[in-house]
């Protein structure tokens, strides 16, 4: 049995599970900037590889990541999925 997903709050039709990108601008410039500047101090700090590797990998993982929504074929309205 499949599971059924949640109505549309404001046209009651049935939603579909969707991905998209990060839509918040500032995190996705703050991603850059952080992998940028884990970039300059991995190659200007000595020890800056211990903490320029992890700030990397924390900031391609706000760059990319994907959010789940819920969005309604008919309305085009949409929210985010927990
Ligand atoms: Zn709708």
């Amino acid at each position: 049995m499949a599971p059924t997903n949640p109505p549309c709050p404001q046209c009651d039709t049935e939603m579909e599970k969707s991905t998209e990108a990060e839509r918040n601008t500032a995190l996705r410039i703050l991603s850059v900037l952080l992998f940028l500047g884990s970039i300059l101090l991995i190659l200007v700090v000595p020890i800056g590889i211990v903490v320029g590797i992890p700030l990397m990998l924390i900031s391609l993982f706000f760059g990319f990541r994907k959010r789940k929504m819920w969005k309604c074929p008919n309305c085009d309205y949409d929210f985010e999925r927990f």
